[in-house]
């Protein structure tokens, strides 16, 4: 389930908890959250902030594999033309 941040709305007072972006794990069917939980304070989402949870470590995790297997394949081949 993607996990989504909010922030009270630019110019609004929050509080504590919405003054700082908090995370909302939502269904991506789910409406957004429209008001601080906390306070009810008008709150928007921070589009570029979303997190599919997998998506960014795994996406570094493939990186790091496809690199080390280049590497892999660079060093055996060194190792082949010595002989
Ligand atoms: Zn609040």
């Amino acid at each position: 389930m993607p996990i989504y941040e909010y922030r009270v709305r630019e110019g609004t007072a929050g509080c504590d908890y919405c003054s700082r972006p908090f995370e909302v794990m939502q269904r991506i069917s789910d409406p957004p959250v429209a008001t601080c939980p906390k306070c009810g304070a008008p709150v928007a989402r921070l589009i570029s902030r979303i997190s599919i949870g997998y998506s960014k470590t795994g996406f570094d995790r493939r990186a790091k594999e496809a690199g080390f297997t280049k590497l892999q394949r660079i060093g055996k081949g060194e190792y082949e033309k010595k002989y």
